[in-house]
Formats: C-alpha cells, structure tokens, sequence
C-alpha cells in the first residue's frame, strides 16, 4: 500500500490530461521505449505516469529503491542526467544501475514544484544505445516546465475544492443551528401566545361586565373608556390567535394528501360571513384541478388571501374577486384576483413579511401574508403576485398537481 501523500501525487499528475501524450512524444523523439513521470522524495521514487513499450514492466504506482535510480542525483542536484552508450560512457560504463536494470541509454530532467521544491522527474530509458540531440533535451526540458505549470493548477483546484468542501460543511452546521434556533422561537412563541389569552380573557370578560352591569354609574368618557379596553383587548386577542395559527403551521414540511381544491375553496365561502354574495362577489372559473398539500394548511392559506381580496377594496367599492387555476407542467398556479387598492411594485416582497401592513385603517395584524407564505412554501410551493396601484391585484400559489 502506497502512502497517502504519494496516492494523491499519483491522482494529480493522472489528472493532466497532456502526460500520456508528452510519454509518447518523448518516446519518438528520444527513441527510447520506456517513458515516465517519476515522483522523487527523500526516501522513495515512484512511477507516477508510465510508457512502456519495451516490455520493461513499468507500472503505475511501481516503486524501485531510490538509491538504486538516477534520478536521485537528478533531483539533489537540480541538474539533467544524460546517457548515451552506457558500458563504453567512462562515467557509468562501471555505475551498478546500468546494469541492475539493463539500460544503455538514459535521460532524467527534473520537475519542480511551482513554489521551487523538487517533484520528480521526466525520464526516457532503452537497452539500446541512442544518440541524444541537444534540442531534444530542451523539448524536454519544456515538457517538465509544462508538467510543472499542469501541477500547480491542479494544487490550486484541489485548494478550491477542499474550501467549498469546508464551506458546504460550515452552511450545513449553521443552517441545521438555525434550524434549531427557528423551531425553539417558534415553540417558544406558542407557549407564550398561549399563556397570554387567559388573562386577556379575563380582561375582556370583566370590561363587559363593567359596561353592562355598572355602564349606567359612569358617565359618557367612562363608557368610551371601557369600550376601547374592549377593541383593545379584541385586537390584542386576534393578534394572539394569528400568532398562534403562524406557530402552529408545522415545523419541517407539511404532511402531503390529495385535496379537491375546489371544494376546498367552496367550503371556505359558505363559513364566512365576509364571503357572502350579500357582501362580495367571488367567481370561481373551474373546475379547479385536485393538488398535493395539507388542507388545513391550504385552508389557512385560501381564507387569508380571500379575506385580505375583500378586506382591501377601496371604500365604497364592492368587492369583486376571480379564482382560477392554471396547469404548469406537474405544478398548478392558483390566481386570486380582486379590484382592490392594489400594492406598489416595491412593497411585493415585504408584505409577506411577519407584522408588516400598508394600510393602517383597515383592520388587521400583518401576519395573514406571513401565513400564506410559510403554509405554501411548507408544502413545497411558492406564493407570488402581480398588482398595480389603483387597479387591483392578483396574488398566485404554485403547488404540485395531484396524481389521479
Ligand atoms: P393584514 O391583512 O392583517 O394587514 P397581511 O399580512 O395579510 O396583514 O397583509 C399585509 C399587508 O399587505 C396588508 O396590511 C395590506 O396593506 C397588504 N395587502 C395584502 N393583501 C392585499 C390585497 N389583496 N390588496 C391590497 N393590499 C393587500
């Protein structure tokens, strides 16, 4: 087993795409059979690349003994080592390496590391003798420049990828943090939401026993007094409910059913009294398709969107809102459009924020947008709208179709 360090030397070179080529080129130019890529460390060498077509048995990841090689030297000394005719060269006509591995002919050019260090070597060797012509050592010399270059970009794409490696892993642990954070507020504000209603109530209960039972001691501004404990604590009342509902639309995604939207929507119209045809006149253009969501998720989501079509008519106007649906490849667009006041093109986004209102005086807690936006994207849907000042708005969910 090869260390990790030499592996992933192995990988990189394997993934310049040019070494295979420059082995070969090197081969026909130098004439030698066997080429390679060697990765040359303290105590070891290594074949990283390999061309053989002498039968020598170079491999890949194939190990010799570096005291054995020349390519020690090469990269000691920064310097070429080249052989032409071994058993007559009168330097290593007597060298034991020759001869361990039969070679007559040898070239060795080093390989830097892009920050000056030593990485290899490029090598071509034969049992035959070659003559070497000085512009093939310079191709060569190229050759290594090339690797060297090759090297340093795949260094800085490894870098890259270990980053975002690291910052994929870093997203993940803060979303899953405030994922955490979310669901405690949420739990948090239910709890707290909850406990405030008893003795809102209270409050309530009492303010109307004091107006009816003891009404007739106070004198006028007494009576409006307590009347306006009483809008107070209703509003405050809604205020609390909303929040509720808004806590209560489930933490991770909504459980998934087949609803028959049009009875859905059907249903809603008859349970409120702000949708009677006496008030408002609501044309349903179907037959609505069947989709895929949590129906009371989606009635939260219809009634708050019905209720803001009728609630934001300009005074004296009477409402009038369509309702249809259309088919977007496996998604359903549900459109809701009223001729109302309409909402300003940079006020799209924000109304769907928690407490956020455009219109003081209508009645109302800035929390039913928030509620149709977290319902529908709960079930894996999108919330949008189009709408221009003084002409009305068409506000539309998208949600998966139902399969029949
Ligand atoms: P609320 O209805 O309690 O005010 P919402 O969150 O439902 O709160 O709506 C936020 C604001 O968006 C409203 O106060 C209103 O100004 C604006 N809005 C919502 N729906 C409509 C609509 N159909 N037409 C005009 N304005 C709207």
């Amino acid at each position: 087993m090869l260390p990790p360090d030499i592996q992933q030397d192995i990988l990189t070179v394997s993934r310049i795409s040019a070494v295979p080529s420059i082995l070969k080129v090197v081969s026909e130019l130098t004439g030698m059979r066997v080429t390679m890529v060697s990765r040359v460390t303290t105590d070891s060498w290594t074949a990283c690349a390999a061309y053989d077509r002498a039968g020598f048995g170079l491999v890949v990841g194939m190990q010799l003994d570096l005291t054995t090689t020349f390519c020690k030297g090469v990269c000691e000394n920064n310097r070429p080592v080249i052989i032409e005719h071994s058993s007559v060269d009168p330097i290593y006509r007597d060298h034991p390496t020759p001869k361990m591995y039969n070679i007559e002919s040898y070239i060795s050019i080093p390989i830097k590391w892009p920050d000056g260090g030593m990485f290899g070597t490029l090598c071509a060797l034969d049992s035959r003798p070659m003559k070497i012509d000085p512009k093939v050592v310079a191709s060569l010399t190229l050759f290594t420049e090339l690797i060297s270059n090759q090297l340093h970009s795949e260094e800085v794409h490894d870098e890259i990828a270990q980053r975002s490696r690291e910052l994929e892993l870093k997203i993940a642990e803060r979303t899953a943090k405030l994922q955490e954070t979310v669901s405690e507020l949420e739990t948090f504000s239910y709890s707290i939401s909850h406990d405030m209603r008893g003795p809102l109530r209270a409050m309530q209960s009492f303010a109307h026993i004091l107006l009816e039972e003891c009404g007739s001691q106070l004198n006028d501004s007494g009576r409006d007094y307590v009347r306006r404990i009483i809008a107070s604590a209703d509003r405050m009342d809604r205020l609390i409910r909303d929040i509720l509902v808004f806590s209560r639309v489930g933490p991770a995604g909504v459980a998934a059913e087949k609803i028959d939207l049009q009875g859905l929507i059907a249903g809603i119209l008859e349970s409120y009294p702000q949708f009677d045809s006496a008030v408002a006149d609501i044309r349903i253009v179907g037959p609505l398709p069947a989709v895929q969501g949590s129906s009371a998720a989606l009635s939260m989501v219809v009634s708050n969107l019905l209720d803001n079509a009728v609630k934001f008519t300009p005074r004296g106007t009477r409402p009038a809102i369509t309702v249809w649906a259309e088919t977007v490849g496996p998604r359903v667009r549900v459109f809701f459009k009223d001729n109302g006041v309409g909402i300003a093109r940079d006020q799209w986004e924000k109304i769907f924020g928690i407490f956020y209102r455009l219109d003081q005086s209508v009645a109302g807690t800035g929390i039913g947008l928030s509620i149709v936006k977290k319902g529908v994207e709960r079930m894996g849907g999108i919330v949008g709208l189009t709408s221009e000042v003084g002409k009305g708005s068409t506000f539309y969910l998208e949600l998966a179709q139902a399969e029949n």
